[in-house]
C-alpha cells in the first residue's frame, strides 16, 4: 500500500514537470532545451543533462545543463565512447543505475569518461534518428529506475524531438524568407504586387527609383494614381482577369512619376495568391522610357524630312497606298491630291545661295501646314517639290484651297537675308476614287496637271479628271 502511494506521488510529481516543461517559454530554442534539461536533471537527481545531434560516427552536444568547467554547447564527440551508442543500438530508453554492476560494466563511456549512471532515449526528428536526450553522473544512483521514468524518459524525448522539427521548419520558413526578401529586394527589375482591387502591396527598391516615390508612399494606396491616364474599373478587371487565366501576361504601359514626368514601362504580370481567400497580381517592371524615346526619334526620321518636317516621299506614297484603299471600300467617298513644285526655284538657288533656297522651302511648307486640316497629309516628296492629301475632299472644295493657296504664296513677301522676293507655285490637282486602281494613276494625273499649269505660264492651278 505504502509502495503504491508511492508510486501515484511520483506518476504526479512526473506530471507536474512535464507540464513544466510544455509550459517553458523562453525566447530562445537553445534556451528553451537546457530548461528542460534542468527540470530533467531534477527528476533523475542526475548533474549532465544533454540534448546530442548525432551524424554518423559523430556526437555533437547540442545544448547541455552541466556542472561548471565540465563540458560546453557544440562539443564534439566520438560516438562510440558515448552511452547513446548503446541507446540507440536498442533504439528506447536506456536506464543504468550502477554501470559497475550493470551488464554494461566496462563499456567505453565508464572508461572515457567516467560516467556511472545514465539515462538516455533517443530523439527522432522527422521520422529520422537526430539524437538523443540524456542525463548522467560520475556516481551510481542510489534509485532504481522504474517504468515512470522510462516513461518520462520517452515523453521528454518525444517533446524535444518535435520541438526540434517545429524549431528546424522555423529556421528553414525564416531562410527562405530572408532569401525571397533578397531576390525581392535586390532585383533589378521593378517589382509591384497589387491586390484585387488595384492597391499596392509590396513593392521593390528598384521599383520606388523607376517611379520616384518612397515605399511609405505607395503601400496600401491605389495603384491608379501612377498611372499615366487613370484607366476605368472595366480595364483593371478585365487586365486582371487576363493575368488570371493566362497566368502570364506582358504589356507595354505608361506611369507618372512623381515629378509627374510620362515613363514607358514593360509589364511581366503573373497571378500570386495573397492570402488563403484572395489573389492579386505580381507584376515585373522595366522602365523602356529611353528605348521608347529611340524608337519614336528613328520612327519620326524614317518617316519625317528633316528640313521641313513634313512627311517625306517614302512615307507619303504609303498614306496615299492607305488613303487610296479607304476610297475603295467607301463608294461615295471622294478625295484629293495636290501636286506643288516652286517656280524657278534654280534661279533662287543660283542666286542667293542654297541655304537661303532652304528657307524658302521651309517657308513653303509652313504655308501648306497653315492652310491644312488635321485630317490632311502633307509631304514633300521632291527637291522643291511638295503634295497634300485631302481625304474626303471633293475636287471643287480642293481647287478653292489650291487657288487660295497660290495666290496667298505668290503674294507674301519673303525676306530671305534681307532681300525681299516674291515666289509662285504651280499646282496640279486631282481627285480619286474606287475607280483608281492604285495610287500611281492618281499621282500621274496630278503630275500631268502639274505640268499643265508649267506649260501655262507658271502660277497656275490646273485640274486633271479620272475618265
Ligand atoms: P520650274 O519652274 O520649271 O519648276 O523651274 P525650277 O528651277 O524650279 O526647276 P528645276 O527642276 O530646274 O530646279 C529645281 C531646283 O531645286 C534644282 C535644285 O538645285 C533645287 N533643289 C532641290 N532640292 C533642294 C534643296 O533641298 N534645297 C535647295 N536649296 N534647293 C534644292
Ligand atoms: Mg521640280
Ligand atoms: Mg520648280
Amino acid at each position: 500500500m505504502k509502495d503504491k502511494l508511492r508510486i501515484i506521488k511520483r506518476q504526479n510529481e512526473t506530471l507536474h514537470k512535464l507540464n513544466k516543461i510544455a509550459a517553458i517559454s523562453k525566447i530562445s530554442p537553445i534556451e528553451t532545451l537546457r530548461e528542460a534539461l534542468v527540470i530533467g536533471k531534477e527528476h533523475f537527481g542526475l548533474e549532465f543533462g544533454i540534448v546530442s545531434h548525432i551524424v554518423e560516427q559523430d556526437y555533437t552536444v547540442d545544448v547541455q545543463s552541466t556542472p561548471p568547467n565540465t563540458l560546453h554547447d557544440t562539443q564534439l564527440f566520438a560516438l562510440g565512447s558515448t552511452y547513446c551508442k548503446t541507446t540507440l543500438e536498442i533504439d528506447d530508453v536506456l536506464a543504468i543505475k550502477d554501470v559497475t554492476t550493470s551488464k554494461y560494466a566496462g563499456h567505453p563511456c565508464h572508461r572515457d569518461f567516467d560516467l556511472v549512471s545514465y539515462i538516455g532515449a533517443p530523439i527522432r526528428v522527422n521520422s529520422k534518428v537526430y539524437g538523443t536526450i540524456n542525463f548522467s553522473s560520475p556516481k551510481a544512483r542510489q534509485l532504481e529506475y522504474d517504468s515512470t521514468d522510462d516513461e518520462f524518459m520517452r515523453l521528454l524525448a518525444k517533446w524535444a524531438g518535435s520541438f526540434l522539427e517545429r524549431q528546424i521548419t522555423l529556421d528553414e520558413l525564416s531562410l527562405t524568407k530572408k532569401r525571397f526578401e533578397m531576390i525581392f529586394e535586390n532585383n533589378a527589375s521593378g517589382i509591384m504586387l497589387v491586390d484585387e482591387t488595384c492597391n499596392i502591396v509590396m513593392v521593390n527598391k528598384r521599383f520606388c527609383e523607376i517611379i520616384g516615390y518612397s515605399k511609405g508612399e505607395l503601400i496600401g494606396k491605389s495603384s491608379r494614381h501612377i498611372h499615366l491616364n487613370d484607366p476605368s474599373n472595366k480595364i483593371i478587371t478585365d487586365n486582371f482577369t487576363k493575368v488570371k487565366n493566362d497566368s502570364y501576361q506582358k504589356i507595354e504601359y505608361q506611369l507618372k512619376r512623381k515629378d509627374n514626368k510620362a515613363i514607358w514601362c514593360e509589364f511581366f504580370g503573373s497571378s500570386i495568391e495573397l492570402t488563403k481567400e484572395s489573389t492579386g497580381v505580381v507584376w515585373s517592371i522595366l522602365d523602356i522610357t529611353t528605348q521608347k524615346e529611340m524608337q519614336e526619334k528613328l520612327e519620326l526620321q524614317a518617316t519625317t524630312d528633316f528640313l521641313t518636317e513634313l512627311y517625306n516621299r517614302r512615307f507619303f506614297s504609303r498614306r496615299l497606298e492607305e488613303e487610296l484603299s479607304r476610297v475603295k471600300r467607301n463608294i461615295n467617298t471622294t478625295s484629293s491630291l495636290m501636286m506643288f513644285d516652286l517656280d524657278r526655284f534654280k534661279q533662287i538657288n543660283d542666286s542667293l545661295g542654297h541655304l537661303s533656297g532652304d528657307i524658302v522651302l521651309k517657308k513653303f511648307a509652313d504655308l501648306l501646314k497653315h492652310y491644312s486640316r488635321k485630317t490632311d497629309i502633307l509631304g514633300r516628296i521632291g527637291g522643291e517639290e511638295f503634295a497634300m492629301i485631302l481625304p474626303d475632299t471633293k475636287l471643287a472644295d480642293a481647287l478653292v484651297l489650291a487657288n487660295k493657296i497660290k495666290e496667298e504664296f505668290a503674294n507674301k513677301e519673303l525676306d530671305i537675308d534681307g532681300n525681299k522676293l516674291h515666289i509662285t507655285v504651280s499646282i496640279g490637282l486631282t481627285s480619286f476614287t474606287h475607280d483608281d486602281k492604285n495610287y500611281d494613276t492618281a499621282i500621274a494625273r496630278a503630275d500631268s496637271a502639274l505640268y499643265k499649269a508649267k506649260e501655262n505660264g507658271r502660277n497656275k492651278v490646273e485640274v486633271e479628271v479620272f475618265n
